[in-house]
């Protein structure tokens, strides 16, 4: 084994890296994305015991489950969106293994997001970010932490759904071409059920997140949890997607390893 991995298995085993799980547990309640009754709709988690220690299996537990391929703490890939359907290596069984550990930016936007459910993160705001904390680095991720984990026990302050649709905060356009054309990010995470906010519709293009993030060949992750436990920079994901034949996502265990503080 090189010094390089020792390095990291002994910091890991002296609490000097710590692992975080950005995971949400996945059960049949989890918040699922719910689109206008004429689309298409995704199916939330659902799980069937085969056997548990009985007479269907006298020494073995075991569940069928079905879900969406965007259902939970989830991955995007490029070809999930129409932007993004010609690109090269842009499902989730193709996209290459070493965009599955990158480094993450976070942007702390609580205070935004609970004042303002509608909050959307501008290019100024990075640039401020940038200020204090550096350059956002090619091939990192940007996660966007705006407390919504919090209300993951609460279906319907999770969406927060009113009569003129979904309430959640995201970034506008301009700071998603500012993170794909100036900085050349991996792939733009948050909390909430999509990387774009409960309005990006009315936006131009719709859906601006993953138009232009999708269009460039870069990811999304969404539904994020603990988020709160990330420095502003210095933690690195690991987000290795399952292994579906043309799959454009998948729900997966986000980990991120981060040196203890201090
Ligand atoms: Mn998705």
């Amino acid at each position: 084994m090189t010094d390089l991995l020792q390095d990291l298995l002994a910091g890991i085993a002296a609490d000097k890296l710590k692992v975080i799980d950005l995971t949400h547990t996945l059960g049949p309640s989890f918040p699922q994305l719910s689109l206008p009754p004429e689309m298409g709709q995704a199916l939330p988690y659902r799980s069937e015991e085969i056997s548990r220690y009985d007479g269907r299996g006298p020494a073995w537990y075991w569940n069928n489950f079905t879900l969406c391929e965007h259902t939970g703490t989830h991955f995007d890939a490029p070809i999930h969106w129409v932007s993004g359907r010609e690109l090269p290596n842009n499902s989730v069984d193709t996209i290459p293994p070493e965009h599955m550990i990158a480094p993450a930016c976070v942007i702390d936007c609580t205070e935004d997001a609970e004042r303002d459910a509608d909050f959307l993160l501008t290019r100024e705001r990075l640039e401020e970010w940038e200020a204090e904390h550096g350059r956002i680095p090619a091939g990192a991720w940007v996660l966007m932490h705006t407390g919504w984990a919090r209300r993951v026990n609460d279906p319907v302050a999770f969406q927060n759904f009113d009569e003129i649709g979904q309430h959640t905060p995201g970034p506008d356009v301009d700071c998603v071409r500012f993170l794909v054309d100036k900085r050349d990010v991996l792939g733009f995470g948050t909390e909430t059920i999509g990387t774009d906010s409960g309005q990006a519709q009315r936006l131009n293009p719709p859906y601006p997140c993953h138009y232009y993030m999708h269009g460039a060949g870069k990811y999304g992750l969404q539904c994020l949890n603990n988020l709160d436990r990330l420095p502003p920079t210095g933690a690195v994901l690991f987000t290795a997607p399952l292994k579906l034949e043309e799959g454009s996502g998948s729900p997966l265990r986000v980990l991120a390893l981060t040196p203890a503080p201090a």
